[in-house]
């Protein structure tokens, strides 16, 4: 016969007591854990002074390999902090470290991370009321600061998303059930050449015909033609195809080109179109004096905002903002185990009826605790540092002889190449080994991207604890490995 279940489990209160509840043992077992993962953060966080001092990849492979990941044993909490935790810290790309200059990836505000500890510890999950009863609100509360902050109007509303890829994709869908299904099949999409990947992406998982995006050319600094997007639309009218929405972008990735979004409305306003605008990266700018830049946005019928990117928001965090609640009916499924017809609840809100998702984090908290941490000014502060060190950048690539600059910047991103005697093939093939060199040996973390049909460097410019003096010194290295690289051909 079995033994009674309580009988069976009374074996190991350690396994018990590493799930969190309200008794002393799980309470100790929890606080013990997280100050050893803060310790173990940083005693292995910037060992080096280098923004990746890891395994190179190979090595890696090997390092990751020989972890088994589910023992017959359990080796404890303690001895898996130290141990995986520990590898985890110092394999990692250091994001702080002012040479990481790669990507849109920041380095985090800490009334974030202390944010982050919360929102996971309270384990809130925002698709019904009844499992996150402030959590829901506080989302709520922030969505109409940010609508607010973008000039939308009372109707507005939002949810907040794993970032824009989800952000542009509910944003396509929301457009898409406006024009009914037969949009999927014929309907047209315009956006710049420079957008980013993920609006040709949702498209696809969408539904959306192969040639349904349609992309627009830009000036020579990266921004939409409001001439041709006009002309692309009269083509589409002519064909017959309905124009199921613009996207227009407000900081493009590589260049951080924000799209004449006054144009473009006009545009959207004339013929009745959905505009929706990436703001992922640009959208930064609302939290800083530079705010006038994003003029036009408030005539935007979705917007999409990225905190993990100029915000210093710890990954994942972004936002679709609708400038008219009625948009996301059509997410408004209705599910009797949580947010029935008949409400349980009156007046509270299910947030499923925003979202994709079902089950989903109360990342809203970590934006409300820092925005009211640091206030307008603080944020200010940081993001205006960044944009100079950006400027001070492109100045630097100037006075460089070997160095010629791609186009001035717009936001925080620095495009550049090397000049080069060689032929332009060997140079672009120069510039990504010199990228894999400065990564490897932990000098730093850069970017290419092409741009003109031509490989080139780029440095993302994130951090507001950077400095020009930083800048040099990634663009000296750059300087050197490529002699370095010349001398070894020419033997
Ligand atoms: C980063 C980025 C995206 C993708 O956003 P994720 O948050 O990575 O999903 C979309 N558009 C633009 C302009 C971006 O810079």
């Amino acid at each position: 016969m079995n033994a009674p279940f309580n009988a069976r489990l009374a074996t190991s209160p350690d396994v018990f007591a590493s799930v969190l509840g309200p008794d002393a043992a799980s309470r100790d077992s929890y606080r013990r854990a997280m100050m050893q993962a803060v310790d173990v953060a940083l005693e292995n966080a910037h060992v080096h002074d280098r923004p990746y001092a890891g395994n190179r990849l190979e090595d890696l492979m090997g390092l990751v390999d020989s972890i088994e990941p589910f023992p017959d044993t359990g080796l404890g909490t303690a001895t898996i902090i130290d141990e995986v935790g520990r590898l985890a810290v110092r394999h990692a790309l250091a994001v702080s470290h002012p040479r990481a200059v790669a990507h849109l990836h920041c380095p985090v505000a800490v009334p974030a991370l202390a944010a982050e500890a919360l929102i996971s510890v309270t384990n809130q999950s925002l698709d019904s009321w009844d499992q996150s009863p402030f959590a829901t609100l506080v989302e709520e509360r922030v969505v109409r600061w940010l609508a607010a902050e973008a000039g939308l109007g009372e109707a507005a509303s939002g949810s907040f998303t794993s970032g824009a890829s989800q952000s542009n994709m509910t944003a396509l869908h929301l457009a898409a059930e406006r024009c009914g299904l037969a949009a999927r099949h014929t309907g047209v999409i315009f956006t710049s050449a420079h957008a980013h990947f993920s609006v040709v992406k949702s498209a696809r998982i969408l539904g959306f015909a192969a040639d349904a995006v349609v992309t627009v050319d830009v000036d020579s600094e990266g921004r939409m033609r409001p001439e041709a997007l006009s002309a692309g639309i009269e083509k589409a009218i002519q064909a017959g195809r309905p124009v199921v929405a613009i996207v227009a972008t407000a900081g493009t990735t590589d260049l951080g080109a924000i799209d004449p979004l006054e144009a473009i409305a006009d545009l959207a306003d004339r013929h009745g179109i959905f505009l929706h605008v990436d703001a992922a990266y640009g959208g930064g700018l609302l939290f800083s004096r530079h705010k006038k830049r994003l003029a036009g946005l408030e005539r935007a019928r979705s917007i999409a905002l990225d905190f993990h990117k100029m915000l210093f928001q710890p990954i994942s965090c972004g936002v679709l903002l609708v400038a008219d609640k009625a948009d996301f009916l059509p997410l408004g499924m209705k599910a009797d185990y949580l947010n029935p017809e008949e409400a349980v609840f009156e007046g509270a809100p299910n947030l499923v009826e925003h979202s994709f998702q079902t089950t989903r984090r109360a990342d809203a908290l970590k934006v409300l605790m820092t925005a009211r941490a640091l206030g307008r000014d603080g944020l200010d502060a940081l993001i205006c540092r960044t944009l100079e060190n950006a400027s001070a950048a492109a100045e630097a690539v100037t006075a460089r002889a070997y160095l010629e600059l791609a186009r001035q910047p717009s936001l925080s991103t620095v495009v550049f190449r090397t000049v080069s005697a060689s032929s332009p093939e060997d140079a672009d093939e120069k510039t990504n080994r010199i990228r894999a060199r400065l990564f490897e040996t932990g000098v730093a973390a850069l970017a290419t991207t092409v741009l003109d049909g031509r490989v080139h460097f780029k440095l993302t410019l994130l951090n507001p604890r950077s400095t020009p003096d930083v800048v040099n010194r990634v663009l000296d290295a750059i300087g050197d490995v490529a002699k370095d690289m010349e001398t070894n051909n020419a033997d």
